[in-house]
């Protein structure tokens, strides 16, 4: 290990970075890395996009900061195209995923408050999840992995299966305010929701007056070729996160909700001094003229079904090292049979950077502006690792 006065929160790679040009990541040796793991689903638009270093260069020169306490026009607007492109009708802007988590939740428990239920602040989420590393969040997520050592864990949270209606209705109750969900699990392992079991939740949450909450921190902004994966299949939420992909690299985050949520956060009620500030609302709206330009998502969805064809061809052809491909748009994932972290170190070495996830899934959410040509090479150093790993085991076998 080298020193470092870092944390020793993160296993870092042998990558020290340097500088990035659209779907590469050029570390200070040299190295040159497909990235598809675009920073965990949030190059949207891969590294440096022109659009989007004049807009923040732009914005730079002109005001960084003011707070909340005045209007800021770049929020006004990104916040407009948010609600004209989406179910919503209200927007906050934050600086995180969690943050926007944190936002839904505290927006529906407030909701039910104002309505005379002061006891309903319960929030039903699902196995595999994960909302953020918060104290709410990972009581949120439920991971015992992410919750041990850190004190009680924060009440009202209650977690049951996914994809299994009948447990849900076990679990909700009186006390119950909002259901949270990812309309696709990402660190979970790329665990798609089936549209029926979503469209079950949305009628369970009407009949019993419980908000639906999205978090489309990952799935969001393009990822899946839709703006938001749940525009699939046509469920909406009552309250959604934002966060990752919005941004395209800035930090940023947003809550949308529909006009009666949102209501519940009158003044005084929750803020936040760095959310919405000019930086990000510059970035933001850089990135949605891109995602919203005419044939953009298509594009998405067209590359999504070349990329996961030819990654079901690579599975088929290792049944040593791979199980399964799965997801949806660029939002994709390869079930490992040999150890995910073992199969990504060996991708890096070939030069492309995957995610490891749940369930032993490499995640592979490369920029949504990557070329047929820049697929097939990530397909063809895929491959290479998966030889690899496979030359690995006749060795680790004669041995
Ligand atoms: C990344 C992620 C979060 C947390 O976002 P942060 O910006 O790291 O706080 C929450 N939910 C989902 C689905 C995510 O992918």
């Amino acid at each position: 290990m080298s020193e470092t006065a870092l944390f020793g929160n993160y296993a870092r790679s042998n990558i020290e970075v340097d500088h990035g040009e659209g779907v590469w990541l050029v570390g200070k040796d040299g190295r040159r890395f497909l990235d598809c793991g675009s920073g965990i689903a949030v190059n949207a638009l891969g590294h440096c996009h022109p659009h989007l270093v004049s807009a923040l260069q732009d914005q730079a020169a002109k005001l960084w900061h003011t707070s909340n306490l005045h209007k800021i026009p770049g929020g006004e607007r990104l916040a407009q195209r948010l609600v004209d492109n989406t179910f919503a009708e209200k927007v906050l802007f934050v600086n995180s995923g969690a943050e926007a988590m944190e936002a839904a939740i505290k927006c529906a428990r407030r909701y039910q408050y104002n309505n005379g239920n002061p006891d309903r602040y319960h929030i039903v989420t699902f196995e595999g999840a994960f909302h953020g590393r918060t104290i709410a969040t990972i009581a949120a997520g439920g991971q015992a992995k992410y919750l041990e050592g850190f004190g009680p864990k924060a009440p009202g949270f209650d977690q049951t299966t996914p994809g299994d209606l009948e447990a849900l209705k076990q679990v909700i109750g009186p006390q119950t305010a909002a259901i949270a969900i990812e309309p696709i699990q990402g660190e979970g392992g790329i665990k798609e929701m089936h549209a029926d079991f979503l469209r079950g939740v949305r009628r369970l949450c009407d009949e019993h007056g419980i908000l639906l909450i999205f978090d489309e921190i990952q799935t969001g902004v393009g990822r899946t070729g839709k703006l938001f994966a749940h525009q699939l299949i046509g469920v909406e939420p009552d309250l959604m996160a934002v966060a990752k992909g919005i941004g395209g690299g800035f930090p940023m985050g947003a809550c949308l909700a529909t006009a009666e949520a949102a209501e519940a956060l009158a003044p005084g009620t929750h803020g936040t001094t760095f959310g919405g500030n000019p930086l990000a609302m510059a970035v933001g709206n850089a990135v949605l003229d891109v995602v919203l330009e005419d044939g953009f998502l298509e594009e998405v969805q067209a590359k999504g079904l070349s990329f996961k064809q030819k990654l079901a061809g690579l599975v088929d052809s290792h049944p040593k090292v791979f199980a399964e491909v799965r997801g949806v748009g660029l939002m994709l994932g390869i079930r490992c049979t040999v150890p995910v972290g073992d199969y990504v170190a060996l991708a890096r070495d070939a030069g492309l950077l995957a995610v490891p996830a749940g369930d032993n899934v490499a995640r592979i959410l490369p920029p949504l502006t990557i070329s047929e040509d820049e697929i097939s090479m990530a397909v063809e150093r895929l491959e290479q690792a998966a030889a690899a790993m496979e030359a690995n085991m006749v060795e680790g076998a004669a041995e």
